[in-house]
């Protein structure tokens, strides 16, 4: 009998040596379509290193993209807009088109109007110089929207290579994940690569005979809510399913903590009301303006959390942002909540100073 080679990268199979290519435990030797221990795991759990903006692999990433011919997917968390705005994004592109993947859909509430929901992150998409040939609206974890993910792809992506391009945690690989289903309707077939003269891992998965699917690494930027969380708590503040709002009629002068990530301050403006889209671990809770910072200082840890912070963060190290609405609109707190507030009130936010804080017209 020939040499056993893995399917996925083509290294000759052993059970010898887990350091070594082609590492298979032996049981998994006697399968068929036998697959090496790495390439499993790339496969299941796409371990795409991810790079830091601040690194040099990041740099690099962005030339070697800029270099190839393809389609770009980009992938944004619909729950952290900004978090997942890629710096440098049109250095990355180049002249390549751009499909948008608004991820996490699921999220939402059913109700939302997924056209105003489309419309408005074009908008904020563009505000941000970035003009996508089309933009999608998904959920990887659902598999909803992935089938017309899929021909929007097959449409731009003719005779190219196709790039999936996100901040960490937007759900790149649960999407790949969705796309090597479908892709061949084998999906086995997955081999790993590298850019050229560096070692950045991506992973292709056949589109068609000749063109890849490319995972490419997710990118860490400051801006994310979660490097204010212990990853041991960022199950507190990252909704998991549905997010029912929590809605509170406020006077002028009052406060809604949400959490001890962010404060909302109504300073002007008649009773009104304040929705919250977050995740449903968190403590929202309402105070006299007057006494909230020492609420905060007092209790930022007890009744407010968890999360559990080091410090008093938002008074140490928050800032404060004010915008005067003169429509509904919702307070976009990246990466930890919407705050759905009607025209005419005059609001200040206060998050944790790399935090983005942005408005646009309600979706709700
Ligand atoms: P990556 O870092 O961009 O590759 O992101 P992952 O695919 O690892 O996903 C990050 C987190 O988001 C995981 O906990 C996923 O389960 C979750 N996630 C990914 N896609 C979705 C989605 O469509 N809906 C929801 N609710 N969660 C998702």
């Amino acid at each position: 009998m020939g040499e056993l080679k893995c399917i996925g990268c083509g290294a000759a199979l052993q059970s010898n040596d887990q350091n070594q290519p082609g590492y298979i435990p032996e049981s998994g030797l006697m399968k068929e379509d036998a697959i090496c221990k790495r390439c499993y795991r790339l496969k299941h759990y796409n371990e795409v290193m991810d790079v830091d903006v601040a690194s040099g692999d990041f740099l690099t990433m962005l030339n070697s993209l800029y270099e190839t011919t393809g389609v770009i997917v980009k992938v944004i968390d619909v729950f952290d807009f900004n978090g997942s705005l890629v710096p440098s994004f049109n250095r990355i592109v180049g002249d390549k088109k751009v499909i948008a993947v608004i991820n996490k859909l699921d999220l939402l509430p059913k109700s939302t109007n997924r056209k105003r929901l489309i419309h408005r992150a074009k908008h904020m998409l563009k505000e941000a110089g970035i003009t996508a040939v089309e933009t999608v609206a998904v959920s990887a974890l659902k598999n909803d929207g992935v089938d017309e993910l899929v021909e929007v792809i097959s449409k731009y992506s003719s005779n190219q290579d196709v790039y999936v391009v996100g901040t960490t945690n937007v759900g790149k690989s649960t999407l790949i994940n969705q796309l090597i289903k479908r892709s061949t309707g084998d999906d086995n077939v997955i081999t790993t690569s590298r850019f050229p003269g560096t070692t950045l891992d991506l992973i292709d998965i056949p589109l068609d005979e000749s063109h890849f699917i490319y995972d490419t690494p997710g990118i860490v930027v400051p801006s994310q809510m979660a490097h204010y969380v212990k990853p041991k708590d960022l199950k507190y503040i990252t909704p998991a399913k549905e997010i029912k709002p929590k809605t509170f009629q406020l006077n002028p002068e009052q406060t809604l903590f949400i959490g001890n990530l962010a404060r909302v301050d109504f300073t002007g403006g008649r009773r009104t009301s304040f929705s919250i889209y977050g995740c449903q671990h968190l403590t929202i809770h309402r105070t006299k303006l007057e006494r909230a910072d020492e609420f905060y200082e007092k209790h930022y840890n007890t009744l407010l959390g968890p999360p559990e912070l080091d410090e008093s963060l938002l008074l140490k190290n928050g800032k404060d942002i004010t915008f005067q609405m003169n429509e509904d609109s919702d307070i976009l707190i990246s990466g930890l909540a919407f705050v759905a507030v009607q025209s005419g009130a005059e609001v200040t936010v206060k998050v944790p100073d790399g935090v983005e804080v942005s408005v646009r017209p309600t979706i709700f």
